[in-house]
């Protein structure tokens, strides 16, 4: 039975955590920076070194193919693959793990010549984590992407992507071309640290995701009076801040009371204004985000939580305004798909466990063009999205393993 290089993958993932590595370990590699670009020249030679035919489409997604040259309707192909960008002060293995390992797989297919109808190729998507836009690569892969929003989307810090992806040699504006050709992906799996505490605290080396969390951003903003701070009695007070916080205990409680049990939520932007201490806030706003994985569940969430808003608005005596910033379906992941992770963990005498990915991931817009599935690996105190994110080596190396053979079944 065909295995992937442990020593092979390891040098590559401490290779590539050198580009916008930190002093204390970690790395910030965003998306169309420098140390990102820098990293996709290495990632495609490496690729070519490892007998794959590289290409980068025009929204900078990365490919290496193992019996193609590009995406063709005519002969649908296996693609696996993650991302190589990551958030400010992250880890070494959020999506750089799925995009070695899926290199290092075809690497081992390639050398082997281990039998596959189907053509394979990995694809390092780019921008997922979001410093322009979300899933950026996936997205315009699967003919997702707002086009008329293109030249609007910016960093948090103001940067236009079209700006950030000039100076990395793309044009923004022809991203859309990137849509894969209907009929072109056979299937999709992607391996991916976990990112959690679950399958550590239950000793379990595999987990099969069925299915990804939808994601809802809503801003709410309560509209009540400016007034002087000390001579406007108590009771006439019509706070805006009050009512948003007040919003944002009880919307906590309903989630957590009314939810799936898999149902979280969060709110981590507050703006008070006029945010000044003698005056009593005018506007109280709010980032509302939810997560959950049921469809039906997220969507009665999100009405509960606007009619509690409005409870408490109306009672506080102040407006409230919502205005949606961002929404993303909860994906399913092909029970073909699971099946054949199981099947291929089991061949390797490793044990799984079934479950939902409370984190986005670009395998959620594959899933709506092709069959897709994730594999989690467990990682050390659940801990992600920090610079000492990690999982051990022979967790890795299972990952890889499973990786390995899942993509064979799918390809033949
Ligand atoms: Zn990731």
């Amino acid at each position: 039975m065909a295995t992937i290089s442990l020593p092979r993958l390891r040098a590559r993932i401490e290779a590539l955590a050198r580009f916008g590595a930190l002093p204390g370990g970690g790395v910030t590699r965003s998306a169309w920076s420098r140390p990102h670009e820098e990293a996709r020249t290495w990632l495609l030679d490496e690729m070519r070194a490892a007998g794959l035919e590289p290409w980068v489409d025009a929204a900078g997604n990365v490919f290496g193919g193992l019996g193609l040259r590009e995406l063709d309707a005519g002969r649908p192909a296996v693609l696996t693959g993650s991302h190589i960008d990551t958030v400010p002060e992250g880890g070494i293995l959020d999506g750089a793990l799925g995009v070695l390992a899926g290199l290092e797989a075809l690497h081992v297919i390639q050398e082997t010549g281990a039998a596959h109808t189907r053509p394979l190729a990995v694809a390092a998507w780019s921008d997922e984590e979001g410093r322009y836009g979300s899933l950026f690569g996936s997205r315009a892969f699967c003919g997702m992407l707002e086009v008329a929003r293109l030249s609007e989307m910016a960093a948090a810090d103001g940067e236009r992507l079209v700006d950030a992806m000039a100076r990395a040699g793309f044009d923004a504006l022809r991203a859309p071309e990137a849509q894969a050709p209907a009929g072109a992906c056979a299937a999709y799996v992607e391996l991916h640290i976990e990112q959690g505490p679950r399958l550590e605290e239950a000793g379990v080396p595999i987990g099969v995701v069925e299915a990804i969390v939808g994601v809802r951003r809503t801003r709410v903003i309560f509209i009540g009076q400016a007034d002087h701070a000390g001579t406007t009695p108590m009771e006439r007070r019509r706070d805006g801040f009050l009512a948003a916080a007040e919003f944002a205990l009880k919307a906590r409680d309903l989630v957590v009371k009314r939810g799936s049990g898999r149902s979280v939520t969060n709110f981590g932007v507050v703006h008070v204004h006029p945010g000044v201490s003698n005056i009593v806030p005018a506007r109280g706003e709010l980032v509302h985000e939810m997560r959950e994985p049921d469809p039906a569940v997220l969507d009665r969430l999100a009405r509960e939580c606007a009619a509690l808003a409005r409870r408490v608005a109306k009672r506080r005596q102040v407006q409230v305004e919502f205005r949606p910033l961002s929404a993303t379906a909860p994906a399913p992941c092909a029970p073909r798909v699971q099946a054949i992770i199981e099947t291929a963990a089991g061949e390797l005498g490793l044990g799984t466990q079934r479950l939902h990915s409370a984190a986005g991931h670009d395998a959620q817009n594959l899933a709506a063009i092709t069959d897709a599935g994730m594999i989690f690996i467990p990682s050390k105190g659940g801990r992600s999205h920090r610079v000492d994110e990690m999982s051990d080596w022979e967790a890795i190396e299972r990952g890889g393993n499973v990786l390995l053979h899942t993509l064979l079944a799918l390809a033949n």
